[in-house]
C-alpha cells in the first residue's frame, strides 16, 4: 500500500498559494486534518494533482479524496463551508473509484455561486495520512494548473511512529489507565493485539511521545507501559469508534491473575542467611524432590559459513515458522480442550510473537544480506530480547524468555532431530532459563523437578510448571550452572532451597516423604475405584468428562463411575471433511468399550457460534455465543444430526449409551429429537432406545426444568455456559474469569429449580460443568439434589473422598441458606465455614 517512491504533485487549481495556517478555518488552519496548503482559485475546474484513484467523493460534491500511487491520501477541498451548498454549483466529472491521470479534470465549480453563498473560495490540498509521508512544498507563491506544487516523500519507519500522533478526521483517540498487574506484558499485550485484529481500522498505542502499532506485540511491550500508567489509543478507519472502546476496555480490565494455586510471590519468601551447600531461589512451583542434576543448555549454532541462496533460506525459515505455528496451535487446542486458560493465553502470546512484523522483517532482511536462516532468526530474536531487557522492567525482561523459547523452537524446526535432547527420568534439570516448550518436552520425560539460574515466579514457564505439578525453583543465580552434572541434589521448592550436597539422612528423608506421597496417591487411587457414598449412605456417581477413547481409558483406570460427558465436537474439529457415520460409530464405540460396563453420556455436536468447522460454512454471527450453536445447529442442519443419531443408535450395548442434547432452551427441541430418534431407530430396525437427556446450560432451560423433565430421562447441568448466560459474562473473558463463578447464588437458585423440576418426574440430575470438579462445591450440589458429578479425571479421587466426608441430610439443611446470600464470594466463604476443605 505505502511504497517508497516520492511523488510530485502538480497544481490542481490556478491561483495564489499560501500556508494552511493562514486559512480562515480553525480546523484546517490548526493542521487537525493533516498538513497541506491552500490556493485561492482563479479557474473553475479542479484537476488531478497526480495519477491515482478517487477513493471518496463527498455527498455534497465539494470535496474528494485521491489516493496516489505511493499510498498517500489527498483531500481536495473546494472553498470553505461549501458543504452548506448541498452540492449546488459543483459538477463532478468523474465517479468514486475512478482511476485518474495527472492533470485530469475532476470537478467543475460555479465560482460566482460559491463566492456569493459561501465564506470563501479558498481551496485546500491536505495530506490525510501524514504519519506515512512528509510534504515538501516546491516554493511558489502563484501557480497555474499543472505546475509543480508539492512533493510527497514517504517517511522512514521510525519517523512514522513519531508522526502517528498527527490527527485527521479519520482518527479517534482516547486514554486509559492500564489496570493490568505488571503493566502491558505479553498476555495483556496479546489481548490488545487480538482485540485490534477484530476491527478493520488501524490502531496505535501511545505513551507520552512514543507510540507503537497494535499489530506488533514487541512494539507494544517495547513501550514498557507500567501498571496504572496513562496511555492513549488512536484508531483510524471505518470502525474506529467501536475499536477504540474495545481497546480502552482491554486496558482498563485487569487480566485475572494467572495460576489459581500460585505460590506466594518471591518477595513473600523470608530472606534466609545463606548456608553452605545451599542455593537460595524463588519458588515457582511447590514440591520436594531428590535426584541427579542434569544440565540443559540452549542450542548453540556453529559459525555461519555465509554463501547461502537467500530464496532457499527464506523458504526454510518460512517452513520452520509454519511448523512451529502449527505445533503451538495444536498445544493451544489441547489447552482449550482442557479448559486451561493460562496455557491458552501463553500459546496465544507465542503465536502473536511469531507473526510479529518486527521479528520477521529483521530476520528476512538478514537473510537477504546473506545470513543463514538459523543465524538470521537467532539474531533477530536476540536483538528484540535486548530491547526488552533494556527497558528496566523485570516483568518485560521475563518476556525475553518467551522470545528465546521461540528461538529454540524455530531453530529446532530448522535443524531437525539434531537439536532435541534426552534426559534420564527422575533428573532435576538445571538451566540458565527454561522456556515453555522446554517444559512441555521435559514433563513428558518424567523429570523430577526444575531449577533455573534466572527467571521469575510470574514467567510463563512457572505457570506451566505449576499446572504440571513439577517442583520448580527460579532465580538461583549463575552458581547453578557450575554444579557437576550427575550430582545428587535436593530441590525443596516450598522453601526456595536447592541443597547441593544433601547427606544420606536428608536424602533418605526426602525419599521417604516422596514415597509417602506416592502411597497417599496409591491409596486415593484405590479408593477412587470404590463407590462414593455420603456418610448417611447417599450414592453419588462420580463420572468423567472426556473427549476421546484415550481419555476414557484413563478415566476408567482412575475410577470413573462412567463418562458423564463426551464432547463429540472434538471428533469434528481439525478435519477437512465431516466424519462419516461409520467413523463416528466406531469412535463412540471405542469410548463405550474403554469404560467396561459403565454408562457413557454422549453429547450431540456442540459447534457453531465461535467453534467453526472448515467444511461446514455457517453464516458469520454478530453474537456467536447467542447464535446458531448446540441443538440449534441440529435444527438448521438436520442431516448432520441424523447422521450422528444413526451412529449412536448402532452402539453396542445401547443400554450403556445415554444421549445428551446441548443448548436446549425449550421443550419442542427435545420432543423433535425424540421423534427423530424413534423414526431413525425404526428405519434401522432397532427396538431399544437410548436414554435421552438435556443439558441445563441456558437459564430458560433451568426455569423450564419441570417441563423438560417430563420428556427427558435425565438432566445434566452445564455450569460453564449456565454461568455465562446467567451472569452475562463471557466465559472466556480473561478479565472476568474470577467473576464467572458458578457458585453465584443466582445460579444456585437456577440449579435448585432444576432439581425441584426433575424431582416432580423422578428424574436424576447431574452436573458436567467445571463446578463439579470443585470440592468446595460438592456439598452444595449434593444439598441441591444432584446425584451425578462429571469431573476431570485427575479430580476423581479427590471428589469421591469429599463425597465420603459429607452428610447429605446436613447439606440439604444448610444449602437453602446459601441461596439467600448476595454473591459467589459470600457463598464460597459460607462453604468454607460449613464444610472446611481438608
Ligand atoms: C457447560 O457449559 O458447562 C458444559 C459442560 O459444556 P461446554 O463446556 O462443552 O460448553
Ligand atoms: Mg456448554
Amino acid at each position: 500500500m505505502h511504497n517508497k517512491n516520492n511523488i510530485t504533485l502538480s497544481a490542481p487549481l490556478s491561483g495564489p498559494v499560501f500556508p494552511l495556517a493562514d486559512v480562515d478555518d480553525a480546523v484546517f488552519a490548526s493542521g487537525t486534518m493533516g498538513p497541506g496548503l491552500a490556493i485561492d482559485p482563479l479557474n473553475d475546474c479542479l484537476h488531478a494533482p497526480c495519477a491515482g484513484e478517487i477513493i471518496h467523493i463527498a455527498r455534497t460534491r465539494h470535496a474528494l479524496t485521491l489516493r496516489t500511487d505511493n499510498g498517500a491520501e489527498l483531500l481536495l477541498h473546494l472553498g470553505l463551508d461549501t458543504v452548506e451548498l448541498q452540492g449546488e454549483g459543483f459538477a463532478l466529472l468523474i465517479e468514486e473509484g475512478a482511476r485518474v491521470h495527472d492533470g485530469q479534470a475532476l470537478l467543475r465549480v460555479d465560482l460566482d455561486r460559491v463566492a456569493r453563498h459561501c465564506k470563501s473560495l479558498v481551496s485546500l490540498v491536505v495530506l490525510t495520512n501524514g504519519e506515512h509521508y512528509h510534504l515538501q512544498p516546491v516554493a511558489r507563491t502563484q501557480v497555474k494548473v499543472g505546475e509543480p506544487l508539492l512533493r510527497i516523500v514517504p517517511r522512514l519507519p521510525d519517523e512514522q511512529h513519531a508522526a502517528a500522533s498527527t490527527t485527521d478526521t479519520d482518527e479517534v483517540r482516547g486514554s486509559a489507565r492500564v489496570a493490568h498487574h505488571g503493566g502491558l506484558h505479553a498476555r495483556p499485550a496479546a489481548l490488545l493485539r487480538q482485540t485490534a485484529q477484530g476491527f478493520s481500522c488501524t490502531a496505535r498505542l501511545h505513551l507520552d511521545d512514543r507510540s507503537a502499532p497494535l499489530d506488533s506485540l514487541i512494539g507494544i511491550m517495547g513501550l514498557s507501559v507500567g501498571e496504572q500508567q496513562e496511555v492513549q489509543i488512536s484508531c483510524r478507519g471505518p470502525d474506529r469508534e467501536a475499536a477504540l472502546q474495545a481497546l480502552l476496555d482491554v486496558l482498563r480490565t485487569p487480566l485475572s491473575d494467572t495460576g489459581h494455586a500460585a505460590p506466594p510471590p518471591a518477595k513473600a519468601i523470608p530472606p534466609r542467611p545463606s548456608e553452605d551447600g545451599v542455593l537460595q531461589g524463588v519458588c515457582a512451583a511447590p514440591g520436594l524432590v531428590c535426584g541427579p542434576l542434569a544440565h540443559l543448555s540452549g542450542i548453540t549454532l556453529a559459525p555461519d559459513t555465509g554463501h547461502h541462496i537467500a530464496d532457499e533460506q527464506l523458504q526454510a525459515l518460512d517452513g520452520a515458522l509454519e511448523k512451529v505455528r502449527s505445533d503451538i496451535h495444536a498445544m493451544l487446542l489441547r489447552a482449550r480442550q482442557r479448559k486451561d486458560s493460562e496455557e491458552e493465553a501463553i500459546f496465544n502470546a507465542h503465536l502473536a510473537l511469531l507473526e510479529d512484523p518486527v521479528l520477521l522483517d529483521a530476520a528476512s532482511q538478514a537473510i537477504k544480506a546473506g545470513q543463514a536462516a538459523t543465524h538470521a532468526w537467532d539474531r533477530s530474536i536476540e536483538a528484540q530480547c535486548q530491547v526488552l531487557l533494556n527497558l528496566g522492567n523485570p516483568l518485560l525482561a521475563e518476556r525475553a524468555n518467551d522470545l528465546r523459547d521461540l528461538r529454540q523452537q524455530v531453530l529446532r524446526a530448522l535443524l531437525g532431530e539434531a537439536a532435541n535432547y534426552k534426559l534420564p527420568p527422575g533428573a532435576i534439570v538445571a538451566a540458565h532459563e527454561l522456556t515453555p516448550s522446554d517444559l512441555l518436552q521435559l514433563s513428558q520425560q518424567q523429570v523430577a523437578g526444575l531449577c533455573m539460574a534466572a527467571g521469575g515466579a510470574t514467567s510463563h514457564v512457572a505457570i506451566l510448571a505449576r499446572s504440571k505439578g513439577l517442583p520448580c525453583l527460579v532465580a538461583l543465580g549463575a552458581g547453578l550452572l557450575d554444579i557437576v552434572p550427575g550430582q545428587v541434589v535436593v530441590l525443596d521448592a516450598d522453601h526456595g532451597r536447592l541443597e547441593l550436597s544433601p547427606d544420606e539422612a536428608r536424602r533418605e528423608g526426602v525419599a521417604l516423604a516422596h514415597w509417602q506421597q506416592q502411597l497417599r496417591r496409591q491409596h486415593q487411587d484405590a479408593q477412587a475405584r470404590l463407590p462414593a457414598n455420603t456418610r448417611d449412605g447417599l450414592h453419588i456417581e462420580v463420572a468423567a468428562n472426556v473427549a476421546s477413547a484415550a481419555d476414557a481409558r484413563e478415566a476408567h483406570l482412575h475410577g470413573a463411575d462412567g463418562v458423564g460427558l463426551l464432547r463429540t465436537e472434538f471428533l469434528f474439529v481439525e478435519r477437512r471433511s465431516a466424519p462419516n457415520e461409520e467413523e463416528q460409530r466406531s469412535a463412540y464405540q471405542a469410548v463405550l468399550d474403554a469404560m467396561g460396563d459403565r454408562p457413557v453420556i454422549i453429547r450431540t455436536i456442540d459447534v457453531g457460534g465461535d467453534k467453526q468447522l472448515d467444511y461446514l460454512p455457517l453464516p458469520v454471527e454478530a453474537n456467536p455465543v447467542l447464535g446458531l450453536r448446540g441443538i440449534r445447529l441440529g435444527q438448521a442442519r438436520p442431516d448432520l444430526l441424523d447422521q450422528q443419531l444413526r451412529a449412536l443408535l448402532q452402539l453396542n450395548p445401547l443400554q450403556r449409551c445415554r444421549i445428551l442434547l446441548p443448548m436446549v432452551s425449550e421443550v419442542d427441541e427435545l420432543l423433535q429429537v425424540r421423534r427423530r430418534l424413534d423414526e431413525l431407530a425404526g428405519e434401522l430396525g432397532i427396538r431399544l432406545r437410548p436414554e435421552l437427556g438435556v443439558m441445563i446450560e441456558v437459564p430458560s432451560a433451568a426455569l423450564l426444568a419441570e417441563q423438560l423433565a417430563e420428556h427427558a430421562d435425565f438432566l445434566s447441568i452445564g455450569t460453564n455456559d449456565l454461568s455465562q448466560y446467567t451472569l452475562a459474562m463471557d466465559r472466556d473473558h480473561a478479565g472476568l474469569a474470577a467473576r464467572v463463578d458458578a457458585l453465584h447464588p443466582a445460579l444456585l437458585r437456577l440449579m435448585a429449580q432444576t432439581c425441584a423440576g426433575a424431582a416432580v418426574h423422578r428424574r436424576w440430575v447431574g452436573v458436567c460443568g467445571a463446578l463439579a470438579s470443585d470440592p468446595l462445591a460438592t456439598p452444595v450440589l449434593i444439598g441441591l439434589g444432584v446425584t451425578e458429578l462429571s469431573v476431570s479425571t485427575p479430580q476423581i479421587g479427590e471428589i469421591k473422598a469429599r463425597v465420603r466426608s459429607l452428610d447429605a441430610a446436613e447439606c440439604r439443611r444448610i444449602v437453602p441458606s446459601l441461596l439467600q446470600l448476595g454473591s459467589a464470594a459470600k457463598v464460597r466463604e459460607a462453604c468454607r465455614q460449613h464444610w472446611p476443605l481438608g
